[in-house]
């Protein structure tokens, strides 16, 4: 499949610091340095207005880090990251709590119009009537209801639109949850396909506590080597979890074509809103061509990636990381640049698109 191919962004400066992204103040501090002048501009604007973002990229793409980056740069109170499949499974939740449902009912009373009724709609929720479709209408007064819930806020929405249909839903989404005469705009972020791949297919979970870690990208402290599996394999961090192996989940050696329909949907998606007119779009891409990876980024902004070696003489595992190479869906090859180097092409095109 063809790529996206959406523009590269300029984030190098000729600062000689660097800075470790993943600790919050050296973070906060490389966003001041790569970012200082619209950040200002975008706190300004914040103060009196918002905005509402659809999120679209496809799974796994990182949508979640990048909404957080947002609200710890502009703060919680400003930006708030709306996850549509996190709101569905929350109302669910309140599938016997009578006192819930009620409340919820009495709010789709007030709100909810569609040609499903709202009985019907709540029996395909609550108890997963996969004969009925649950409506468009329905999941978006879940939205709006969530919504409601706080002051107004600029919102990052992630998971809707959703399919191809629901494209048009959200063009006039910021009517129906009366922020009227807030600009919208689509974010749209271009991942590659290896680099969802690899996301799921080294992915590893603590039998015991759950905590997810990935065997190239977010590697434990320690590792073991499988001589039997000719397997490395994460050991978890945490002290209550004795020295314990992660373990993939149950389907997650397929990698990305265990999610495969998903991430069709996803692209066709992308593409079409890319496709609409009289709409903002922002356009973010995570990979770095290889050839000009110098001259557009700091070297500190390519994520790294573990690679491991067993070394039979001491029994000893030996990990060596280096910039994750990748071939984009192109076929180029590239680096894939750190979310923190992607917010601040985000940050930038947010000022150009809501100041004029
Ligand atoms: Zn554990």
């Amino acid at each position: 499949m063809r790529g996206l191919d959406f523009p590269i962004f300029k984030t190098k400066n000729d600062s000689s610091r660097e800075y470790n992204l993943s600790d919050p103040e050296e973070r906060k501090a490389y966003f001041w340095e790569k970012s200082e002048e619209d950040i200002k501009a975008v706190a300004e604007y914040l103060e009196d207005n918002t905005f509402i973002a659809y999120l679209l990229g496809k799974k796994q793409a990182g949508k979640g880090t990048y909404s957080k980056l947002l609200a710890e740069i502009f703060g919680k109170d400003k930006i708030r990251h709306l996850s549509v499949g996190d709101i569905v499974r929350e109302t669910e939740k309140i599938r016997d709590n009578e006192e819930e449902k009620e409340k919820l009912l009495k709010y789709l009373e007030e709100n909810y119009r569609g040609f499903l009724s709202i009985d019907d709609s709540i029996e395909a929720f609550f108890n997963r009537n996969t004969q009925t479709l649950l409506p468009t209408e329905f999941i978006m007064m879940l939205v709006k209801r969530e919504i409601d819930k706080s002051a107004k806020s600029s919102l990052l929405i992630d998971g809707f639109p959703r399919d191809l249909d629901q494209i048009s839903y959200s063009l006039y989404f910021r009517e129906l949850i009366n922020y009227r005469n807030d600009p919208d705009l689509f974010a749209l972020f271009d991942v590659s396909e290896q680099i969802i791949d690899e996301r799921i297919k080294y992915r590893a979970i603590c039998p015991k506590c759950s905590t997810s870690r990935n065997l190239r990208l977010f590697p434990t402290k320690t590792q073991g080597y499988d001589k039997e599996s000719g397997e490395f394999y994460l050991i978890c961090d945490n002290p209550d979890c004795e020295p314990v192996r992660m373990v993939a989940k149950e389907g997650d050696e397929m990698g990305i074509e265990a999610i495969r329909d998903r991430i069709e949907t996803d692209d066709e998606l992308i593409r079409k809103a890319f496709s609409l007119h009289g709409v903002p779009k922002i356009l973010l891409r995570n990979g770095m061509p290889k050839n000009i990876a110098e001259e557009m980024a700091d070297n500190y902004e390519l994520t790294e990636a573990a690679n491991y070696t067993f070394d039979e003489s001491t029994g000893n595992v030996i990990r060596t990381d280096s910039e994750w190479e990748i071939v984009d869906d192109n076929g180029i090859e590239s680096y894939s640049l750190q979310a923190a180097a992607v917010v601040v092409s985000f940050i930038k095109q947010l000022r150009e698109n809501l100041i004029k």
